[in-house]
């Protein structure tokens, strides 16, 4: 089986041969495969939505391949097969939903592959369950929350029933409900099998997925288990990038001298890394005393 998404030496010059050419992604190669929880971290300008458009072929390479599925982005032929496998939800939920019901709304992408009416009804309805918001199905879009409205917008691509699905700093405008509300929903479908690549600036975020990839000036800096990645807390400062909390927290900890053990993502992590201390160890051991 073909990996879900690969790129090979891939670059994206913008306006290029004129003098406001962008080098927006400059020789990136990586692997994703089906099921994979990804989150792709760095700064502005660092080319994280020009990569994630070359995940379904709204931008196609000036340089180097992208295959979705086997599939060539470059192949006309192959673009509807490609843009179903792989959906896109986008920062501004306002300028994602089109219809002025919720159900017509979410029915618009399996009516534009032609999927027959019967079965547009069935997959609306498990769509908009699945973001658990079926019981807004008749209501007016722009009436809803952020939140719900991302997830309106999540469930129009899950009516298609794509492999992948990619936000593009989708929960950056949202409050910290919707944050919430939309981290809980992928997170239970890549749980059931779909695969995410969550672009985000909240480290907290990312340190949920499998997998982060830090990108810097158009290339990979960091790609690994967050574990992993957040250990390298002077690299990501040198790239712009803070650690997410928890881990931030357990490094200063370290720092004033408790021997927690590498790799700590979460609350619970730290509380048991803390409660397994021995007796002692929780004292500050720092000699110079006064803090
Ligand atoms: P990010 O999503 O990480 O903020 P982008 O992929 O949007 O990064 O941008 C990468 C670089 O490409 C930036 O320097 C940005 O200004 C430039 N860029 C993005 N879109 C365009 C465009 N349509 N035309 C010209 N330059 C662009
Ligand atoms: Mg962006």
């Amino acid at each position: 089986m073909p990996p879900l998404i690969e790129t090979r030496n891939l670059r994206h010059v913008y306006n290029a041969g004129t003098t406001s050419a962008v080098v927006a992604v400059d020789g990136i190669s990586l692997t994703i495969n089906q099921g994979e929880f990804v989150a792709i971290v760095g700064g502005n300008g660092s080319g994280k939505s020009t990569l994630a458009k070359h995940f379904n072929a709204l931008l196609l390479p000036t340089g180097g391949e992208v295959y979705v599925d086997g599939r060539d982005t470059r192949t006309r032929a192959s673009v509807w097969d490609i843009r179903q496998r792989v959906g896109m939800v986008f920062q501004n939920p306002d300028n994602q939903l089109v219809a002025t019901v919720v159900e017509e709304d979410v029915a618009f992408g399996p009516e534009n592959l032609g999927v027959p009416p019967a079965e547009i009804a069935a997959r609306v309805e498990e769509a908009l369950r699945t973001v658990n918001m079926l019981e807004y199905r008749r209501h007016a879009p722009h009436l809803l929350s952020g939140g719900q409205k991302q997830r309106v917008a999540i469930a129009g691509i899950l009516a298609m029933r794509p492999q992948c699905l990619v936000l593009d700093e989708a929960t950056t405008m949202l409050d910290p409900q919707g944050q919430r509300e939309v981290i809980e929903t992928i997170r239970r479908l890549n749980a059931s099998g779909v695969t995410v690549i969550h672009i985000t600036h909240a480290m907290d975020e990312a340190a949920l997925a499998h997998r982060v990839i830090a990108l810097q000036d158009g290339r990979i800096g960091l790609d690994g288990p967050p574990a992993d990645v957040f250990a390298r807390a002077e690299d990501l400062e040198r790239m712009g990038l803070a650690l997410p909390l928890i881990p931030a927290l357990a490094r200063r900890l370290r720092e004033d001298g408790i021997p927690l053990p590498p790799g700590i993502l979460s609350v619970d992590q730290l509380v048991d890394a803390v409660s397994a201390l021995r007796p002692g160890q929780t004292a500050r051991t720092n000699p110079n005393g006064v803090h």
